[in-house]
This record gives C-alpha cells, sequence and structure tokens, in this order.
C-alpha cells in the first residue's frame, strides 16, 4: 500500500518562505518523493493538513541524559556559582544513571523535542560504561538506550560517540568521577561502526571529540585519521568558557578554535559547538573552512557562558545550528528567540539577525533558514526540509495557539518564534508518520509514566 499524498493550504519551501497550496508525496522509504507548489485545491485522495506547514529542524546538540537534571540546579549554595559548579552537580546524575533510566529519561525527551519541532536529534554521547568505568557487557548498552528511545518515539538520531580521555589540560587522566566517558580513539570508531551496523531505520552515526582539554592532540590526530574518507559529521565542544579558552592559552599559547584550525584540516564534517569566544581571525578559518557552529542558546544562558559574535558569524556566512544542549528548553522557537534577544541585550539593538540590505527582513525568518541548513549539515545530511529526496518530515502550525491567533501566515513565523511562550505545533510528522497529534506526543502519558519512575529512582 501507497502513502497517501499530504496537501497542506500554505508551506515553507526553500529559497521561497511560505507558498500556497503544497502537496507533498512521501515514498515508501520514508522521505518525500515529490513536493508539488500551487495546487490550489487538495486532490481527492489526499490528507489535508490542519495548518501551515514548516520543515522539521535537528536539534544539532543533545545530552539526553541531563534531561533528569533540567530544573533542579538553579539554587546557589556557595558565594559564587558557574558553569564548574553545575558541572560537579551534573556528573551526579551522570554517575547514577542505568541504560533502563536513560532509555526512559531519553523517550520523554525526545517525545517533547518532537512536541517541540525537532525531528532528529544528534546525541554528543559520552556516558559509555557503568557507573565504575567497566564496560557493560554489552559495550554499546547506552547508545542502544539510546537508539530504543528514538526508535520508540519516531524521531530520528545521530550518534556521536565521544573521545574523552583525561580531565584536563595539564592532567593525564580522567578523575574518578569521569570513569565512564573513557575511551580511545579506535573505540570511538568501533563505536560508530558497530552503530552503523545496526541498520536502525532513522539511526545514523558520526563522532565527537569531547573538548580540546579532555582529548590529548595525538589522539584528536588519530581519530581525524580513523575519520579519512568518512562522511559522518565530527563535532566537538569548543570555547565555551573563558576559563577554558585561558587554559588552553596555558597549555598550548593559542586559543581553542586557532589551535584547532591549526591542528587539523577542518572541513564541512566539523561542527564546532559553542565557540562563544571566538576572535575575528579565528572565525575566518572556521568560516573558510566551511566548517559548522552548533549555538545552545538557552543552554549557554543557563550556564552562564557568554554571548558569541552572532553578527560576526553571519556576516562571515558561517554555517549555523541549533541544539538544546541540557534541555532547560526543548522548543526551538524558544532557542532562536533567546539566541536574538540575547543580542539585543548585549547591542542595545533590535533585529538584530536580519539582513534587510540582502532581501531579508524578517528575523526569525533568517535564524530559521540558517539552523535549517545547518542542523542539516551537523547531522551530514544531504537533502533536508521540503524537497524531494529528504525524508518526508513536517510541523504543522497550530493556528490558534497563543501567539498565532489572528496573526497572517506571511508572519506566523514571527509570532512563533517572538509571541509563542509553548511549542505551537499542532502535528509533526516523520518519515511519513504522525507522531504529534493535537500537539502532543500520540504516546505522551506512558512515557511520562516511565520518565517519573526512572526520576524517582535517580533521585530516591
Ligand atoms: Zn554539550
Amino acid at each position: 500500500m501507497g502513502t497517501p499524498a499530504l496537501w497542506a493550504p500554505q508551506a515553507w519551501l526553500p529559497a521561497r518562505g511560505w507558498v500556497d497550496g503544497v502537496l507533498l508525496t512521501p515514498g515508501r522509504d520514508g522521505c518525500w518523493q515529490a513536493v508539488q507548489a500551487g495546487v490550489a485545491q487538495p486532490p481527492e485522495a489526499a490528507t489535508v493538513l490542519p495548518g501551515p506547514v514548516l520543515p522539521g529542524l535537528v536539534n544539532a546538540h543533545s545530552h539526553a541524559f541531563q534531561r533528569a537534571f533540567a530544573g533542579l540546579a538553579e539554587r546557589r549554595e556557595a558565594a559564587q556559582d558557574d558553569f564548574w559548579g553545575w558541572r560537579d552537580r551534573m556528573y551526579a546524575v551522570a554517575n547514577r544513571i542505568s541504560p533502563a533510566q536513560l532509555q526512559a529519561v531519553a523517550s520523554q525527551l525526545y517525545a517533547e523535542l518532537l512536541q517541540g519541532g525537532y525531528t532528529q536529534v544528534l546525541e554528543f554521547h559520552y556516558l559509555h560504561h557503568q557507573p565504575d568505568g567497566r564496560p557493560y557487557p554489552e559495550p554499546l548498552a547506552m547508545a542502544q538506550a539510546l537508539a530504543a528511545a528514538a526508535q520508540a518515539t519516531g524521531i530520528g538520531l545521530t550518534l556521536l560517540p565521544v573521545l574523552y580521555q583525561r580531565a584536563g589540560f595539564a592532567q593525564p587522566a580522567l578523575r574518578p568521577d569521569q570513569c565512564r566517558f573513557a575511551t580511545t580513539p579506535a573505540g570511538v570508531t568501533a563505536m560508530r561502526e558497530g552503530i552503523r551496523a545496526w541498520g536502525l531505520p532513522g539511526v545514523t552515526a558520526g563522532v565527537a571529540i569531547h573538548s580540546l582539554r579532555a582529548a590529548e592532540p595525538d589522539a584528536i590526530t588519530a581519530l581525524v585519521q580513523g575519520c579519512a574518507g568518512d562522511a559522518g559529521p565530527i563535532h566537538i565542544h569548543i570555547a565555551e568558557q573563558t576559563a577554558e579558552v585561558s587554559d588552553c592559552l596555558a597549555a598550548t599559547g593559542r586559543r581553542p578554535i586557532e589551535w584547532l584550525a591549526r591542528h587539523v584540516a577542518l572541513d564541512a564534517r566539523w561542527q564546532l559547538v559553542h565557540a562563544t569566544h571566538a576572535t575575528p581571525a579565528e572565525m575566518d578559518a572556521v568560516a573558510a573552512a566551511g566548517a559548522g557552529v552548533v549555538i545552545c542558546p538557552s543552554t549557554e544562558a543557563n550556564l552562564g557562558d557568554g554571548i558569541l559574535d552572532l553578527p560576526g558569524w553571519l556576516a562571515r556566512h558561517t554555517i549555523t545550528s541549533i541544539g538544546s544542549d541540557s534541555h532547560v528548553a526543548r522548543h526551538w522557537p524558544h532557542e532562536l528567540r533567546a539566541l536574538e534577544t540575547s543580542q539585543r541585550l548585549a547591542l542595545r539593538q533590535r533585529n538584530v539577525a536580519a539582513a534587510p540590505e540582502q532581501g531579508q527582513p524578517a528575523t526569525a525568518a533568517r535564524l530559521f533558514n540558517h539552523s535549517l541548513a545547518g542542523g542539516a549539515a551537523a547531522a551530514g545530511f544531504a537533502a533536508w526540509g521540503l524537497v524531494p529526496g529528504a525524508r518526508a518530515d513536517l510541523l504543522v502550525l497550530d493556528g490558534a495557539a497563543p501567539g498565532l491567533l489572528g496573526v497572517p501566515v506571511s508572519q506566523a513565523l514571527d509570532g512563533l518564534v517572538f509571541a509563542a511562550d509553548a511549542p505551537a505545533f499542532r502535528q509533526v510528522w516523520v518519515a511519513g508518520q504522525c507522531r504529534v497529534r493535537d500537539g502532543r506526543h500520540v504516546q505522551a502519558a506512558a512515557l511520562a509514566e516511565g520518565f517519573v519512575g526512572a526520576m524517582q529512582a535517580l533521585w530516591a
């Protein structure tokens, strides 16, 4: 049986924005077979979608286990609190969570991400081993838990097993509370191959390097060699914290992005997560290489990381994507709003991301289009969005939601990003299947029950 075509009263098409009457035909492979604009009336056999349609977005940076910690680190007990204090408390969850608990937490998270308009999530995955540091009898047990959560909820998943070797620049080994993370370059590429060998639909794999502080230069070189000829993405946390920048300077004589650009051949596979503290020369190097930057606005704000030079990255036509990282927020309109409003506060200007001189006066549209293309690059996808060959994913806007009610479709993206306080997606489809109906994941109740059980066990 073929999949029926879907008809949207309006849909967001590449280089065009909102277009009336779009017929979307999914193929048996779960990808768009045809996208036809200007179809004024829905054909008889087509399913009529109940609102304007946007492509789904890639969430380019996630640590699913940190969902178990969201909202539970918002008290300051010492004279001062910063990223490093947060990290020590985050390790308390990292060192306790079991594969079954991770699956329950990730399942709830992935359902929430779908409700929030993400249809693909990139897992920067470093919780590899048992709490005492020994490998699980099934070495990929924790990765399997994430894949099972993705399969259960329907979200697409890119697993990025992480190289993690040492506690800091001047430290030869991991701290005892980091023993679950220990990996070697060969171990990371073996995990990547193991994940690919599952052959699960919607699950792909690349690799990641935790950070320059957590991996030795020789190991980074070895991992890059292990990726020669492989098209999969290579992600790295970089220049998130000023302390990390000064530690890198002290240890190597170079700033983090400067060091990376000199020691590896950056290319389009490379995705620099955060890249908050970058000089113009460092930004030039990233842009010239065609590497991407993964911005995580809600987490960067929550952790007090600092504010990136968004106009600088945009002026260089850098590929940028967004990630929800620690998951204090789980819908992308919030991330785009946080990204723009942090710039407004810092620069005392409005509509910083708009480019009227390039015919792009709409801030939300420019940020959305960047995140759409950047997310696909971060996942290593050749096709993404409402185009033939891309996975048949879509979001149906809820025109009655607060922030969208009474707003013309031509400005629906502006309303969604700047005026809607909660996810406003009536339906979310992935690979031709409807996973969110009436704003809720189709299995929301069962997934929430599993999540609450895992939280009670984790925090007992
Ligand atoms: Zn991260």
